[in-house]
């Protein structure tokens, strides 16, 4: 944990699906209670059928409720005037407006927890989590296992229908039949249409 003179800072917690940032989220969030800051949590969801509240359980009981938000500013305006550590799950899927959010946030005191897969299903950047990283104290990057090598995973594998899901599928399937594995980069798949390949060829060729 980051121990500022002044309170108000930002820390992000990055990585893979599966490489346990839920849990570290509320760990954080758990120690927070503990100490009995004010707190409060936000996920992001895409989903309209989870549109109740959602809660975060620790083991000797305490329950923190999560307040499920489409929006970065949806989090602006809920978060009330007295409260001391500000944590969000899901990131990745908020709007850019989150990077302005949290800075806000920080800067009139509050402790901002941030936790988000780092990289979509490509292995490419997702949504704001890189500019998150950029302005924040600290950043955790963890890892998860490689369910084919057994090795360190930084990659989300997509399958569908038990099949590697190509490079051009959207970045974001909402309802769709696919499912995540972590993965190592060497057993990551991803593959690209034919003439996709052919032009990568061509470039690594051209260098
Ligand atoms: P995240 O928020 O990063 O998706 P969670 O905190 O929800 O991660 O879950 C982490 C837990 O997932 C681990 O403690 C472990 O029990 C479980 N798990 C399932 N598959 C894997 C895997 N391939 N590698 C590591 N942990 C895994
Ligand atoms: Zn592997």
């Amino acid at each position: 944990m980051y121990h500022g003179a002044r309170p108000g800072w930002i820390e992000v917690i990055a990585g893979v699906m599966f490489s346990g940032k839920s849990e570290e989220l509320i760990r954080r969030v758990r120690r927070g209670i503990i100490a009995r800051r004010r707190v409060q949590v936000f996920k992001s969801h895409l989903d309209a059928r989870y549109a109740g509240l959602y809660s975060v359980s620790s083991h000797n009981g305490t329950e923190v409720d999560a307040t499920p938000v489409d929006t970065a500013a949806e989090i602006f305006r809920q978060v009330r005037p007295d409260t001391e550590i500000v944590a969000v799950d899901e990131v990745q899927f908020l709007d850019r407006g989150i990077i302005e959010v949290v800075t806000a946030l920080a800067a009139r005191g509050v402790r901002v927890i941030v936790a988000g897969t780092d990289t979509d299903f490509r292995g490419e950047p997702f949504g704001a989590m890189g500019d998150l990283m950029t302005v924040a104290e600290t950043v955790d990057k963890l890892q998860a296992i490689c369910v084919i090598c057994g090795d360190l995973a930084c990659r989300n594998q997509r399958l569908v229908d038990g099949r590697p899901a190509r490079y051009e599928s959207p970045t974001i399937m909402v309802g769709g039949r696919e499912s995540y594995e972590a993965r190592c980069r060497h057993c990551h798949d991803v593959p690209r249409r034919d003439e996709d390949q052919a032009v990568l060829e061509l470039r690594a060729a051209a260098r």
